[in-house]
């Protein structure tokens, strides 16, 4: 029934992944795209280009094209897409110029963005581009039994966004997403420094205190992690160390809002589905839930079992690709 060329892509505000049935996950790139802003020109994609935020001279700019989870930049998404899906047509060694695309799309999305991100995928040469729910893609990919008449919850913690939603027979019965995600966590930590080091540091930097000290637990066993940027009253760059609970401190406020999603999705369950969650508990996912401390903070305040998803980077993108073969059940066709 599936042509060789069906690809499944995760079009994330942080990361893309493409899958392809044969080969798995055949690109795993970050979205960013640098370019020249005299010519307009696009001189590099995904992690060549991530390389470059905050290290170019003025001309050249590194620019994230989807922002909270939709299509911030239609030009610049399209460039990436096209520049990425030649690196799979290498990667795989056949032609995947009239491919046929699944590519997800978050829960939150307006009619319009929707349509931005397929006429962006159909501008890439795609044959035909099917939208699928995010949750249900991520649900999917994380090993959920999403065709059962049983409730399975999904958390998925992006760089711009955090779906929750409740699948059960292969739809989302509800859902709530927020416009706050690991993205919002390093901002969080920029403005922490700024505020009590008159630091200024960049997101890179933000974003590997993050991943390395950063934790949900207020109690935890205290880290500390050295950091540079620049004095905002000398100009000079400066040696600060920071520890992990001036971390905690910073982002407790935003993992607040992304758990009370958690708490409002629970709370809209129906109630003959609510013993199925007491009993399969939640599962997360999405590059947000590797936190240090995360899922124990949650588990402790929802008291329902709290899982990672095997693959919590990954998994939407296996299941979008995955989601081929429950074609019928699953999709929501453009
Ligand atoms: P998207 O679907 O929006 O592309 P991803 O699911 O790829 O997002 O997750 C990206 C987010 O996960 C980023 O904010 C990144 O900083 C965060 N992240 C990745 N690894 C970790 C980690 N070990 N600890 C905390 N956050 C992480
Ligand atoms: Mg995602």
């Amino acid at each position: 029934m599936f042509s060789p060329t069906d690809i499944g892509i995760d079009l994330g505000t942080a990361n893309i992944l493409v899958y392809t049935k044969n080969k798995g996950i055949v690109i795993n790139e970050p979205s960013v795209v640098a370019v020249d802003i005299e010519t307009k020109k696009v001189l590099a994609v995904g992690t060549e280009a991530k390389n470059m935020i905050g290290k170019t001279p003025s001309n050249i700019q590194a620019v994230r094209p989807l922002k909270n989870g939709v299509i911030a930049d239609f030009d610049m998404t399209t460039e990436m897409l096209k520049l990425l899906m030649k690196k799979v047509s290498k990667k795989i060694g056949i032609s995947v110029r009239k491919p046929r695309v699944v590519v997800c799309t978050p829960s939150g999305a307006t009619a319009v963005e929707r349509r931005a991100i397929h006429d962006a995928v159909k501008s890439c040469g795609a044959k035909q581009v099917i939208l699928i729910e995010e949750p249900v893609a991520a649900a999917i990919g994380a090993d959920l039994s999403v065709s059962e008449p049983v409730a399975n919850v999904i958390v998925d913690i992006g760089g711009g966004t955090t779906e929750v939603a409740i699948i059960s027979f292969g739809g989302i019965v509800t859902s709530q997403s927020i416009r706050i995600g690991g993205d919002k966590l390093d901002d969080d930590i920029i403005q922490y420094v700024r505020k009590h080091y008159n630091l200024l540091i960049g997101e890179r930097t933000a974003e590997e205190v993050k991943k390395q000290i950063g934790n949900a637990l207020a109690d935890h066993e205290e880290q500390t992690m050295e950091i540079r940027g620049r004095n905002l009253v000398t100009g000079l760059p400066k040696t600060i160390t920071l520890t992990s609970t001036e971390i905690h401190t910073a982002i407790k406020e935003s993992l607040q809002d992304i758990l009370n999603i958690v708490k409002e999705t629970l709370e809209h369950c129906p109630p003959e589905l609510s013993g199925d969650i007491v009993e399969r508990g939640v599962v997360l996912t999405g590059g947000g839930s590797l936190l240090n401390g995360l899922q124990e903070w949650i588990s402790q305040e929802i008291d329902v079992p709290v899982h990672m998803a095997p693959n919590p980077l990954e998994s939407v993108a296996i299941g979008t690709g995955r989601s081929l073969h429950v074609m019928k059940k699953l999709m929501q066709l453009a």
